[in-house]
């Protein structure tokens, strides 16, 4: 009983550090987090996200191609898209993990989701030489040896996020279709809709996988935690004008 009591706690303490922030709500946005979560002061913390990727970084030529076990499989059972007031979530169930390309470990697979911006504005996170993209995607996996989220945290490189650019062009991603059709059905905070698994290495730029900028870095939202190893690709994943416009 206390156990569940104490599992609760964690929970709810957790739940409230995700939810208490905004993006654009006139006396809150990203600058105003730092007054609540210190970590998310960008000029304070040395290992804060996102950053500006430029062509000049140190280049290891070690680092070879993620491994990304469970991504050519089509997993049983039903995954989750939720939209939970800051962006879309794809909760991908069990049966993923990445490792390799210098990750200390292995880590498994949780969820998926997207940042994007206005009608008007470019929305990834990251830039490249200054460049923004229309949207960018993140696969969030925790290291296996942590039991829960709230450990993983606690662990410098006890994330691993993979980012994906995405681009507009004028052919469909049969892909990202997947996901872009039942955007509507989550289109209001507390929607959930349910999706069919499929290979997730579908929706990613295969043959460009070797291709990739490696940072330690935070979670991009409050409580923006120093826990994040980054792996941001270079070649972006194509999309098109009406499959973005379903985000808005
Ligand atoms: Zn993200």
């Amino acid at each position: 009983m206390i156990l569940a009591i104490i599992t609760f706690l964690v929970m709810f303490i957790t739940g409230s550090h995700t939810e208490d922030f905004c993006y654009d709500e006139g006396h809150c946005d990203p600058y105003a987090w730092g007054d609540t979560f210190p970590s998310c002061h960008p000029i304070l913390e040395e290992h804060h996200s996102p950053i500006n990727l430029d062509h000049h970084m140190t280049r290891n030529e070690s680092l070879e191609a993620l491994h990304l076990d469970g991504f050519h499989t089509v997993h049983t059972g039903h995954w989750k898209l939720k939209n939970n007031g800051h962006s879309v979530v794809l909760e991908v169930g069990n049966g993923m993990s990445v490792s390799g390309g210098g990750l200390p470990g292995t880590y498994h697979t949780i969820q998926l989701h997207f940042h994007w911006g206005s009608l008007n504005t470019n929305g990834s996170e990251h830039t490249v030489d200054r460049h923004r993209y229309p949207m960018e995607m993140h696969i969030v996996n925790m290291k296996s040896s942590h039991p829960n989220l709230t450990s993983a945290l606690d662990d410098p490189t006890g994330l691993a996020v993979l980012g994906f650019f995405i681009d507009l062009n004028y052919i469909e991603n049969v892909h990202f279709g997947r996901i872009s059709r039942l955007l509507p059905s989550v289109a209001y905070k507390g929607q959930t809709a349910t999706v069919k698994p499929f290979p997730l290495i579908g929706l990613l730029p295969e043959s460009h996988l070797s291709q990739y900028y490696r940072y330690h870095g935070s979670l991009t939202t409050p409580p923006c935690s120093q826990a994040v190893l980054w792996t941001m690709y270079e070649v972006p994943i194509y999309i098109s004008w009406s499959q973005v416009s379903k985000h808005y």
